[in-house]
C-alpha cells in the first residue's frame, strides 16, 4: 500500500470511513474494519457526529486488541468546539472508542467558536498525550487563511474535504494552497456518496478501459486518480468486508501520465464556484 506524509508520518493512502456504520449489521461493519487492518488500510476516520457516537463505538469493538495497528483518527462537532467543549468531546470520544489516544483530531466543519479556543484544546490535548496530531475538516481558503493567523502551518495535519471524480472544486484552490503549506488532503465521500459512474455511461466506460488495462476495478481507478499527488488521501466508506477488500487493492495502483490525462478529460474540474461544497 502507497503512503503518504501526513503531518509527521506515513499513512496509508486508501483508509476506512464510518459515516452510517451503524445501520450496517454490526459484525459485519467490524469484520469491515478488521480485515482493512490486514489490508493496510489502518486510517480509520470516524466522528462524534456519526450515529451519535454509534460509529465510534463501532470502531472501538473492531480496534479491540489491534489499536496499534491503526491510524485513528475522530472529529469534534463545531457545535462543542470551545476550549472546554473540546476537551470533553474529546474525553467522550476516547471513551466510545475504548483508547487513550487519537492519532488525529479534526473540527469537523467551521463553526462560530473563535478558532484560537479550538487551537488551544487541540494543544492542551495534544500535551495531554490524547490527540498526537490535529486538523480541519471543510475548511475553504478563506477558513484556512484565518487559522493561519492562530496556528502554525507545520501544525496543521489535515483538511478533510469532499472530493471525488464529479467533484473536484477543490483542485482550484483548496488543494493548492494544502500543497503549499504542507497540508494533507483527505478525499472524504470518494464514491460520490452511492453516486459512481454508472457502469455503462462514457465515464463508466473511460473507467473500465483504463482498469481493465491495469487488471483493476474501475472504483479501484477512481481511487488510485484521487491520490495521485503527494499529500492527497481517500477515506471510502466500506461496511462490506468484500468492498474493502476491493478498495485496499487501489493502493498500489499508480495511473500512467497518459491515463490521468484521459481521466481529467473524461471528469471535467469545471468552474471555480461560489464557496467550498460539503456534504
Ligand atoms: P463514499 O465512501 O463515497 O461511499 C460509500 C458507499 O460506497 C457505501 O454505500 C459503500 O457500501 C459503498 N462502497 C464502498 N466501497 C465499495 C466498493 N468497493 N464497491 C461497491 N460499493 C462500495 O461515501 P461516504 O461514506 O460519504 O464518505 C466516506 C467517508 O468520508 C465517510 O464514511 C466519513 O468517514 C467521511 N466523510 C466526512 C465528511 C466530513 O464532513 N468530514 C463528510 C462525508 C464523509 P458498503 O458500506 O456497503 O460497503
Amino acid at each position: 500500500m502507497r503512503t503518504n506524509r501526513f503531518g509527521t508520518v506515513e499513512v496509508p493512502v486508501i483508509g476506512e470511513g464510518t459515516w452510517y456504520f451503524e445501520r450496517a449489521a454490526r459484525a459485519q461493519a467490524v469484520a469491515a474494519v478488521r480485515r482493512g487492518l490486514d489490508l493496510g488500510v489502518t486510517h480509520i476516520d470516524t466522528a462524534e457526529m456519526y450515529g451519535a457516537g454509534r460509529a465510534e463505538e463501532i470502531v472501538g469493538e473492531a480496534l479491540s486488541g489491534r489499536r496499534g495497528e491503526a491510524f485513528l483518527v475522530s472529529k469534534v462537532l463545531p457545535s462543542n468546539a470551545s476550549r472546554k467543549g473540546t476537551i470533553a468531546a474529546c474525553e467522550a470520544s476516547l471513551r466510545r472508542l475504548k483508547t487513550d489516544h487519537l492519532d488525529c483530531y479534526l473540527l469537523h466543519w467551521p463553526g462560530s467558536y473563535p478558532l484560537e479556543e479550538t487551537v488551544a484544546a487541540f494543544e492542551a490535548l495534544q500535551a495531554a498525550g490524547k490527540i498526537k496530531a490535529w486538523g480541519v475538516s471543510n475548511f475553504d481558503v478563506d477558513d484556512l487563511d484565518a487559522l493561519l493567523a492562530v496556528a502554525d502551518a507545520k501544525d496543521i495535519a489535515c483538511n478533510q474535504v469532499l472530493y471525488h471524480l464529479k467533484e473536484r472544486a477543490i483542485e482550484h484552490e483548496v488543494l493548492p494552497w494544502c500543497e503549499k503549506h504542507g497540508v494533507a488532503v483527505v478525499a472524504y465521500s470518494p464514491f460520490g456518496h452511492d453516486d459512481f459512474p454508472e457502469a455503462g455511461s462514457s465515464q463508466g466506460k473511460v473507467l473500465a478501459e483504463i482498469a481493465r488495462a491495469h487488471g483493476a476495478t474501475p472504483r479501484q481507478v477512481a481511487l488510485a486518480f484521487l491520490t495521485r499527488r503527494p499529500g492527497l488521501f481517500a477515506i471510502p466508506k466500506a461496511a462490506d468486508v468484500a468492498h474493502v477488500e476491493e478498495n485496499a487493492g487501489a493502493g498500489d495502483l499508480v495511473l500512467s501520465v497518459e491515463e490521468t490525462a484521459r481521466m481529467e478529460k473524461a471528469f471535467p474540474l469545471g468552474r471555480k464556484g461560489r464557496g467550498l461544497p460539503m456534504l
